[in-house]
């Protein structure tokens, strides 16, 4: 049996029946990533001795028969903004090079005492700002399916690993649609819970006001396993809410028969072929699983992208100022005062589209500019989150492509920030709305072979009302089982 092929269900099965040891397991993961990992680069470090440790952990429960956690012996990749005690977190930046945080987040805590084991810390876009792990300030991660694709971004190294059986399932970060835009490029499913679903305690800030932590998987089944481990108040995070977890997993076989599917219209409008056919065909399956079709609208929708840019930077130069080099990580070995160490450190220690975004934030809140840009971006957030509300009036879900392209080659957009920036338009709005959002994989482009280019996966979004994931994963487990999408 190939312990890395197994969905998070059948680990633990195979752990608790005893098909399987957690040694075992992590093992075998750990040997893949030794044999494949030289090539998609999806992890930054591995922890084989915490992965092993805890294994160990495992399979003395199991051996005496004490009670197991949801996750007892399934292995998982977690993003390198996640702390992780005692092992490097660098959120892929030379600034953090060599940071090794003091304590866990609480998302990591959770998946530790429900009986996970940690492989490593995957790569991403630097402080998670990209769409392509191109960012990384140490090299770039590959698409699994085409070496010489990116598999999108930020979370990019979470998704491959998923994608490439690295890992059982990964944590991501998804502030504009880093989950969901590269579980779409590498053919897996990505979470978005609701902004308050999941503690942010120990994510490294980017905007703390859309930041959020949330699982990949090979399956719908395994997003609901990992949500209902990491859901939940915290008391270290005050935008936790307080609003029961319901039981995820056991309500993911309830049926969608007379669910309300929204199409929005502006989510359409200029949609290639190679993206726009699967998802129509995503959309008749839908429809033949018993799903009510709803033409709605969003008519904000054309501003988000410029609202999300505007408020997303402005949080980034103010969580950012905090590497200066005295409170964490490098520092510039040669300087003349105070000042010209903080410049110099941060220019060393930042690449340039982080170096873009702390630039375009500070300006859109300096005096002066502060009302016609970032107040004004305010509004326009208003306007996004009442268009969804409108439309979760008449529907219970609504449905888009989660991203305009499928995964493309490495270098191809990376000279072009606006062309990337564009590329997040199907993703930023829920972010900013603050709701949920899921994305399955949808079938594949068809692929042209005369120029060589292989069928590429394509994701499907869901979206649901605030605190809805429940119908958002049932709907998404329903579709992902009669389009057999998670066979692969
Ligand atoms: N691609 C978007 C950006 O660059 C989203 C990133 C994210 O969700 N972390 O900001």
């Amino acid at each position: 049996m190939d312990l890395t092929a197994l969905n998070l269900a059948e680990v633990r099965d195979a752990v608790r029946s005893k098909t399987a040891s957690a040694k075992e397991v992590a093992l075998a993961h750990l040997e893949r990533i030794n044999r494949e990992d030289r090539n998609v680069r999806s992890y930054l470090t591995l922890s084989p001795e915490r992965a092993l440790e805890q294994a160990a952990r495992v399979d003395r429960a199991v051996a005496s028969g004490d009670p197991l956690g949801r996750l007892a012996g399934v292995p998982i990749a977690v993003k390198d903004v996640i702390l992780t005690r005692g092992v490097r977190t660098t959120c892929a930046s030379r600034i953090l090079e060599h940071y090794i945080p003091p304590y866990d987040a609480t998302a990591v805590e959770r998946l530790e005492a429900a009986g996970a084991c940690i492989l490593g810390k995957t790569n991403c876009d630097e402080f998670a700002m990209g769409s392509s792990t191109e960012n990384s300030g140490f090299f770039p991660t590959r698409n699994p399916h085409d070496l010489e694709r990116v598999p999108g971004g930020s979370s990019g190294g979470s998704a491959a690993a998923v994608a490439a059986n690295l890992a059982t399932v990964a944590l991501g970060s998804d502030t504009g649609g880093s989950i969901r835009q590269p579980a779409a490029l590498c053919g897996v499913a990505g979470l978005m819970g609701t902004y308050g679903r999941v503690s942010r305690f120990g994510l490294v800030a980017f905007a703390s006001s859309l930041d959020h932590i949330g699982p990949f998987g090979r399956s719908v089944r395994d997003l609901a396993a990992v949500l209902q481990t990491i859901a939940g108040r915290d008391p270290h995070d005050s935008t936790s809410a307080d609003v029961p977890v319901p039981d995820y997993e056991a309500e993911l076989e309830g049926g969608i028969e007379g669910l309300r599917v929204g199409i929005p219209r502006e989510y359409f409008a200029g949609l290639s072929a190679e993206i726009g056919d699967p998802i129509q065909r995503g959309i008749d399956l839908l429809q033949n699983i018993g799903c009510e079709m709803v033409p709605v609208t969003l008519p904000h929708t054309d501003y988000a992208i410029a609202c999300y840019y505007i408020i997303a930077t402005a949080e980034a130069s103010s969580n950012l100022a905090r590497y200066d080099g005295v409170r964490y990580g490098l520092r510039a070995s040669e300087y003349d005062d105070l000042r010209d160490m903080y410049e110099r450190t941060r220019d060393a220690g930042f690449g340039a589209e982080v170096k873009r975004r702390i630039m375009l934030g500070t300006y859109v809140l300096s005096s002066g500019y502060y009302e016609a840009y970032y107040l004004k971006a305010q509004r326009v957030r208003s306007l996004l989150a009442r268009d969804f509300n409108e439309a979760f009036r008449s529907v219970d879900v609504i449905v888009t492509p989660t991203s305009p392209v499928p995964a493309f080659k490495i270098g191809e957009r990376s000279d072009d920030p606006l062309q990337m920036y564009l590329a997040d338009i199907y993703t930023v709005t829920a972010s900013l709305a603050g709701i949920p959002g899921v994305s399955v994989p949808c079938g594949r482009t068809q692929g042209d072979e005369a120029s060589g280019v292989p069928p590429l996966p394509v994701g499907m979004q869901l979206l649901g009302r605030h605190f809805d994931e429940a119908r958002l994963l049932r709907a998404a487990y329903a579709f992902e089982r009669a389009g057999g999408f998670d066979r692969g």
